[in-house]
């Protein structure tokens, strides 16, 4: 009898957690293969792209070696097309891998379709190459204006990062909300004074409709100076789950059960960011601290389904929102598992070194994993507002 293909697509902090997570509890079978397919050997730290856009370096944290001694299978390269009728995965055009059961963990990317410009004239953080196309033409700029579009929590960080690294610079951020508009409001004031202190100019409550050479355009008529756009507004999930005729949700993501299979192909597994996972509370939106949760479930959900066992309902509470405003600087957002502020927070020194633990721990939590895959198997379940009525 063949053995069991578990392929799991994307290397993010959700699809990291699925393989790794699946791959050392197997290692001493020979009845199930594991297989992970990812565009890069080079693990993509995204919580620190706001660092690498001002040309900070970031660790060379290396996928195949991480799987060594696992029995897993790397593949590098880009999946191009999956057909569920025939199982089968296709990775560059040239190879098909085809799979028992498939861990969807291809992630999301900026939204650069929605305004126009933005695709041509706008830098993207969605891996470390834009992070670098970005430092270095910050880096190559004398002085001028720099645009961050998106007044969320990645354009808070990179505008912060941007205006501490270069103050001979204008960053502006332009957004539809308040920046900060998550966390309480002292946290919130806390957050808008640090980005005063650190020079950036924010014009919330307005509409970006367009950009072009030099120039932001605003829904009002108004032309923001930008000698450099950097675009944070909104992500979009890959076409290829919808194009394989999984059940998908308005914005693409590929709806799961409660135990996170696809509703419509119960043998692929969806996480992270490219899956539309509902909670109690609602649907849990992209993060790293709700992606590695699924990732690990996930596994766990197919070794029970190999073990002719029921998966189990997933449950998740967020618990922080942590957020960096340059290198010395933070505020840390203490949530409710519905991911509404609650009313403690940390600021200054305490919130940096929490922010900088949070964000080191994915890799070391890989490597703790692999060793002893029940360590990661802990995350807080939220309690009643998680549990969803059937
Ligand atoms: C700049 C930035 C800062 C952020 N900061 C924070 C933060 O501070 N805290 C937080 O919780 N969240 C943060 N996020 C969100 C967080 O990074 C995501 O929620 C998280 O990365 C989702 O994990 P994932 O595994 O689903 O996807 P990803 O981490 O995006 O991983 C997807 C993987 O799939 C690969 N891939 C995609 N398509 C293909 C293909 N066709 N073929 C092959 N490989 C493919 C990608 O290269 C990538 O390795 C930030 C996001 C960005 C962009």
């Amino acid at each position: 009898m063949s053995a069991h293909h578990v392929v799991v697509l994307g290397a993010g902090y959700a699809g990291m957690a699925a393989a790794v997570q699946l791959a050392a509890r197997v290692r001493r079978r020979e009845d199930v293969r594991v297989t992970l397919v990812n565009a890069q050997e080079r693990f993509t730290e995204r919580l620190r792209l706001p660092m690498a856009a001002t040309g900070q370096e970031l660790s060379e944290l290396d996928i195949p070696k991480l799987l060594e001694g696992t029995g897993a299978r790397f593949v590098r390269g880009w999946v191009t097309a999956v057909d569920a009728g025939a199982k089968a995965v296709r990775v560059d055009d040239d190879l098909v891998l085809h799979y028992d059961t498939l861990v969807y963990a291809l992630g999301g990317v900026t939204d650069t379709a929605s305004v126009p410009g933005v695709e041509d004239h706008a830098h993207t953080l969605d891996s470390t190459r834009d992070a670098e196309v970005l430092a270095d033409r910050l880096a190559r700029s004398g002085g001028g204006a720099v645009v961050v579009v998106g007044s969320g929590l990645t354009g808070v960080e990179s505008a912060a990062e941007i205006a501490e690294r270069h103050p001979g610079l204008d960053v502006v951020l332009l957004g539809r909300r308040e920046p900060g508009s998550e966390l309480n409001p002292r946290a919130r004031a806390y957050l808008r004074a640090a980005l005063d202190r650190l020079g950036v100019r924010v014009r919330a409550g307005v509409e970006v409709v367009g950009v072009r050479p030099g120039a932001v355009d605003l829904a009002d008529g108004e032309g923001v100076a930008a000698d450099v756009v950097l675009w944070t507004g909104g992500t979009r999930v890959s076409p290829l789950a919808a194009a394989a005729g999984f059940t998908t949700d308005e914005r693409g993501r590929i709806v799961t059960d409660a135990a996170l299979r696809s509703v419509s192909h119960p043998e692929v597994f969806a996480v992270g960011d490219a899956a539309a996972i509902r909670q109690g509370y609602g649907v849990v939106h992209g993060t790293c601290q709700s992606g590695m949760p699924t990732g690990v479930h996930a596994a766990l959900s197919i070794l029970r389904a190999l073990r002719g066992r029921q998966p189990k309902p997933f449950r998740f509470g967020y618990y922080h929102t942590p957020v960096s405003l340059g290198r010395n600087d933070a505020v840390v957002q203490f949530t409710h598992p519905d991911d509404s502020p609650r009313r403690i927070h940390l600021t200054g020194r305490a919130a940096v070194r929490y922010k900088e633990v949070v964000t080191a721990s994915p890799w070391p939590t890989y490597g703790r994993m692999k060793k002893m895959p029940a360590s990661g198997a802990f995350w807080p379940r939220g309690g009643r507002v998680t549990r969803v009525a059937r």
